[in-house]
């Protein structure tokens, strides 16, 4: 930057130009005031927001609860900021369809309807503000089938351009295998959702006084198969590291950037 350009920036006169830092706050819907958000829809600036999902549901002994709508919200935030000012994250669904994981104590799961239609009541409050392209970015792997299923219908019916993903969707069977020492992505509460939690938000992760093999038969889980896979995902956990998670987050966070660039076109 030439001693001229600075001057006139120091005075507000130009506009930084690329690579200009953005509070994070700035692309979420419940951070921002209504003055904010109506000049972004107002100004033409905002071409689309992301209705994330996830779930409040049993991450075996070590995870918070909150996981998967931690994780999802922050691939969404990141997403947007990268495509800063065209889209914003609304509040997310924190809350899934999980009646499998009803069994373990602390899951909060919604009944089909009522998840579908909290995502759609949230879609027509977007749409009566004027927002015309969303993405529902989901995070939990109950939420996925009734989301592809049910979205398009959303868009026909509110006359506005919607698509559905999974931000896992972004890990091709070769990512999974570069990264993942199990091989397995998303998992649960397994080695990728610890990386991820580890590299986004490890005060998140309870390792203190967690003994999986000596507290395994007092679970009661009634499934075996999936008390089976439970043990395999929490010896999989062990696997996890900070780098993996990085390199996973930024994966999604890229993928879903594409995925918003291709909606506004
Ligand atoms: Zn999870």
């Amino acid at each position: 930057m030439t001693g001229g350009s600075l001057a006139a920036l120091a005075s507000g006169s130009v506009e930084p130009a690329g690579n200009t830092y953005v509070n994070p706050r700035k692309v979420l819907l419940w951070e921002s005031t209504r003055k904010e958000f109506r000049e972004a829809l107002e100004g033409g600036k905002l071409k689309a927001m992301i209705v994330p999902t996830g779930s409040t549901e049993q991450h075996n002994e070590h995870l918070a609860m909150i996981n998967d709508t931690a994780s999802v919200t922050l691939v969404a935030q990141q997403a947007a900021l990268l495509l800063y000012p065209q889209v914003m994250v609304a509040t997310p669904v924190s809350i899934g369809i999980s009646p499998h994981w009803m069994d373990r104590k602390g899951t909060l799961s919604l009944k089909k309807e009522t998840f579908l239609a909290v995502v759609y009541d949230i879609c027509e409050s977007l749409q009566t503000h004027g927002v015309q392209k969303i993405l529902v970015l989901n995070g939990h792997g109950g939420n996925v089938q009734p989301l592809r299923q049910n979205v398009p219908e959303f868009g026909k019916k509110l006359g506005i351009q919607m698509e559905a993903h999974s931000y896992w969707e972004a890990y091709t069977p070769e990512i999974v295998k570069r990264y993942m020492v199990s091989g397995k992505a998303p998992g649960h509460a397994a080695e990728f959702e610890t990386s991820f939690a580890m590299a986004a938000f490890p005060e998140r992760i309870h390792w203190e006084d967690v003994d999986y093999e000596k507290i395994k038969p007092h679970l009661h889980i009634k499934d075996p198969k999936s008390a089976i896979q439970e043990e395999e995902f929490a010896k999989e956990a062990k696997l996890a590291t900070t780098a993996k998670g990085e390199a996973m987050i930024n994966i999604a966070v890229k993928w879903t950037a594409e995925r918003l660039r291709g909606m506004i076109g």
